[in-house]
């Protein structure tokens, strides 16, 4: 694949790649650096330093307190610095005074919360275009959300797409839409990541690259295991399978659109920008031999509720009532590890904490289980490559590994797709197992080696 034939690329930056002046050069020459990075899409200033708050925090505690009756005027003059120290910094002949007017007397005025979170976007919109010399285009007239509050692909696919041949280039602020009424609404938090795969599909990019402070995804979490190795490819298979990794880098979201359209993803990181990052795909036959596994995520806090019955398996419905008993308390389920008189469900502790006591009796009374247990203090650990179908052996190498570092394995699920192996072990071996498993597979062949 030569990415440098591309002729189209719509760029994201996120809060922390915009978050002061120096911070805006950086994106300045990396935007400049390659004339095909055609739109662009920035997020609010994030953080500074730890400590700091994000202009998005500043706009919800703005709308919290206008809403409570107090005055903005403190808060306010806060968040037009953050942009003034910017627009300062960079000797723009710029002067967002008008809208700084219309916006604190908007939020002072019942405009709606989603309206106040969205001016961050909005204002860093505006200086980054008056900054790179590229067209503004608001997103509120081309990003449509239902009367539900669900977001309208398609209409914002016609729109936008129509709206984007006129333009050259552009910067095209991200998290925040309209409803049908003309009311501003935003995506969830991190939503920006889903306007630049929004904007991707409709500029029929070539490649979406979304820029962070992360170099991309990393085979393992560095808080467990040291100096793991980046990984350069990965699906988007792969990667949900791995979402307990890939939480905090991509909004989960920002998948759908660039994935319908057949766009890769690369996420690169802005203070590092030699660095190639990690490209996600739809799919890729190609994987390295030597590189069987892509990644190894995991999490605590899981709970295993096991059902036994004899001749469960001839059972009409055995399954359905047990799930649907989990259901009826509105709570999803992890994994469904089952045996010939055996069904397992893999909850998150958390999410039944409430409500445990009910789906055990309600499981009770719809399948009438000859015994019925629950085991606490699980983690789940996901070993993911789309190399493991073609090769021999792979689950013998995790549970070797695993009983290598003398732990034991509470729980094996091999997924359906022969992309991943999910093994339950206690929590207070989570960590000791991940660092197991990432050896054999990954730490023989030096850090960092791609
Ligand atoms: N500024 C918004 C947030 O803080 C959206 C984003 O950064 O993607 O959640």
């Amino acid at each position: 694949m030569d990415f440098n034939s591309f002729n189209i690329k719509v760029v994201k930056f996120g809060g922390s790649s915009l978050a002061d002046a120096e911070h805006f050069r950086k994106v300045g020459e990396i935007i400049h650096s390659d004339p095909t990075r055609l739109f662009v899409v920035p997020s609010a200033p994030g953080k500074r330093f730890s400590g700091d708050t994000k202009v998005t925090d500043m706009l919800y505690e703005c709308y919290n307190v206008a809403s409570a009756g107090g005055g903005i005027e403190d808060l306010f003059a806060r968040i037009r610095e953050r942009y003034d120290s910017i627009i300062r910094d960079l000797g723009l002949a710029l002067d967002l005074s008008e809208e700084y007017t219309h916006i604190k007397w908007a939020i002072g005025h019942s405009a709606g919360r989603d309206y106040a979170a969205s001016r961050g976007e909005y204002l860093n919109g505006l200086v980054l275009a008056h900054y790179l010399g590229y067209d503004f285009i608001d997103p509120a007239r081309y990003v449509r959300f239902f009367d539900n509050g669900t977001f309208d692909s398609e209409t914002t696919n016609n729109l936008l797409s129509e709206e984007l041949k006129k333009h050259e280039n552009g910067v095209i602020p991200g998290f925040y839409g309209s409803m049908p009424n003309g009311t501003i609404k935003t995506f969830s938090r991190g939503g920006s990541d889903v306007t630049g795969s929004i904007v991707a599909r409709a500029a029929s990019a070539d490649l979406y690259e979304n820029w962070t402070d992360v170099s991309g995804f990393l085979m393992a979490d560095p808080r467990i295991v040291d100096n793991p190795q980046g990984i350069s490819f990965i699906t988007y298979r792969e990667l949900r399978e791995l979402s307990y990794m890939g939480a905090g880098v991509l909004h989960e979201d920002a998948i759908f659109p660039v994935r319908f359209a057949g766009i890769p993803i690369n996420i690169r990181n802005t203070n590092a920008p030699e660095d190639p990052g990690t490209i996600i795909l739809s799919h890729t036959d190609a994987y390295d031999p030597k590189n069987i596994i892509t990644g190894i995520a995991g999490k605590k806090g899981f709970c295993v509720i096991t059902i036994e019955k004899a001749m469960m398996n001839a059972e009409k419905g055995f399954g359905r009532k047990v799930l649907e008993a989990i259901e009826k308390e509105n709570i999803s389920f992890e994994h469904l590890p089952s045996g010939i008189d055996t069904m397992s469900v893999v909850l998150n502790r958390a999410e039944i904490a409430e409500s445990r006591e009910r789906i055990i009796n309600r499981i009770c009374a719809s399948v009438e289980p000859d015994a019925i247990s629950v085991e606490e203090g699980l983690a789940l650990i996901a070993v993911v490559g789309r190399g493991m179908v073609k090769s021999k052996g792979t689950a013998v190498r995790v549970f070797k590994a695993v009983a290598a570092a003398g732990i034991n394995i509470r729980m094996i699920d091999q997924g359906s797709s022969e992309l991943n192996i999910i093994i339950g072990v206690d929590e207070n071996d989570f960590e000791a197992a991940m660092r197991a498993i990432y050896a054999e597979f990954v730490s023989d062949r030096g850090a960092n080696n791609g």
